[in-house]
């Protein structure tokens, strides 16, 4: 199904991201239509219609079907079971199993590997005794993560020399875990990759991301890695967005290590499938928005180019930095964005500023 201008998305979640892909819509002509249980959110702000809803709440998730022309989410934690009812309705893009697959970092390694892609190494952690025979064949340092529900590095440990493993188990809720080697990376960077109804893809310039307390805290493009690597690393998303016959923007997030052989490698460290903090900058540094990318796919239109336009540095506005809002604004070559989230919470993300420098500058 084909939409046309006037048609109305439907998002499955309220946050920023929610709420640029519904001004990216909106500029195309579309109308977008959120779904969410909070009653105050982001994407209200600029969206022409809303239901607060649960999940689960099937008469709410009917009614909203019918107003609208097609299904996407936001994020990645919103029920499969929500997205299984609603593609009987409408069409969901990306559908229920990239949805699936990314919920459980068990099963998405899984995938991945399966794919022939490298990955940390990992195992299934079940209770404290596996996690004990985890450590002694992946080794110190290795890290625990929580197999669902895991955003921003909430639920992860680090397991080092002299760390209780029984206490760090206990520690994350006693819930499903994985045990992941230790990457000893170079450098962290992200594809934005796209797929339209037809098929075509299109990838952005390669993100390089700084994170700060888990939370990303900048990212810079094009990433300081070596064209082959960085074409290596496209080719990878698409493999990934291939495999999962995926409409829709998706990100891949990977590490950069240095090989023994002094080359460049990459690991494959999680799928985002949706639009990412990392593609942001392509609001103001690329011709085509990630958002506007990933409406254009839902909507089956042709993908726009993906040309940058310039230098880019994005810087994620995190918590009590957004107060500097004026500053920012009285700063020539700076792109401010605020997300309309009136309370301040330490490690909340309330914007970004996007700097472009002509290509070349230091
Ligand atoms: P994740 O939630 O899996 O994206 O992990 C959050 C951050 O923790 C990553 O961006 C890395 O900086 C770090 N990290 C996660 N997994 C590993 C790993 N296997 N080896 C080294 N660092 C990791």
């Amino acid at each position: 199904m084909i939409l046309t201008p006037g048609a109305t998305i439907g998002i499955l979640g309220a946050g920023q991201l929610g709420r640029m892909l519904a001004m990216a819509a909106a500029r195309l002509g579309l109308r977008s239509h959120i779904f969410a249980p909070e009653t105050e959110a982001p994407a209200f702000d600029v969206a022409s219609a809303r239901t607060i809803g649960a999940y689960e709440d099937e008469a709410a998730l009917t009614a909203f079907a019918e107003a609208v022309d097609v299904v996407t989410y936001e994020f990645e934690n919103v029920p499969t079971s929500c997205v299984d009812f609603l593609s009987a309705l409408r069409p969901v893009r990306p559908g229920a199993r990239a949805l699936s697959l990314t919920q459980d970092r068990l099963v998405e390694k899984s995938f991945l590997s399966d794919l022939g892609l490298r990955t940390a190494p990992f195992m299934a952690v079940e209770d404290a005794g596996a996690l004990v025979r985890a450590v002694a064949a992946l080794g110190r340092p290795s890290i625990l993560k929580t197999r669902r529900f895991g955003y921003d590095g909430k639920g992860q440990a680090l397991i080092r020399e002299g760390s209780n493993l029984s206490a760090l188990y206990r520690g994350l809720g006693g819930e499903p875990t994985i045990l992941e080697g230790f990457v000893n990376f170079e450098r962290e960077v992200s594809v934005i990759a796209a797929r339209g109804l037809d098929g075509a893809f299109a990838a952005f310039d390669i993100c390089e991301n700084e994170h700060e307390k888990h939370i990303l805290a900048r990212t810079r493009v094009p990433a300081a890695i070596a064209p082959a690597t960085a074409a290596a690393a496209v080719a990878l998303a698409r493999q990934i967005i291939e495999a999962l016959d995926y409409v829709g923007v998706l990100a891949v997030e990977m590490f950069v290590t240095r090989e023994a052989d002094g080359l460049e490698g990459l690991v494959v460290n999680e799928l985002a499938p949706r639009v990412h903090n990392s593609g942001h900058w392509t609001i103001d540094g690329a011709q085509t928005s990630q958002f506007e990318q990933h409406v254009r796919a839902i909507a089956g239109w042709p993908l726009g180019a993906t040309t940058r336009r310039g230098r880019i540095e994005m810087h994620n506005l995190i918590g009590e930095e957004a107060a500097g809002w004026r500053e920012i604004l009285a700063e020539p070559g700076l792109c401010l964005h605020l997300y309309g989230k009136m309370e301040v919470r330490s490690g909340r993300k309330m914007g970004h500023v996007t700097r472009i420098l002509p290509e070349g500058a230091k």
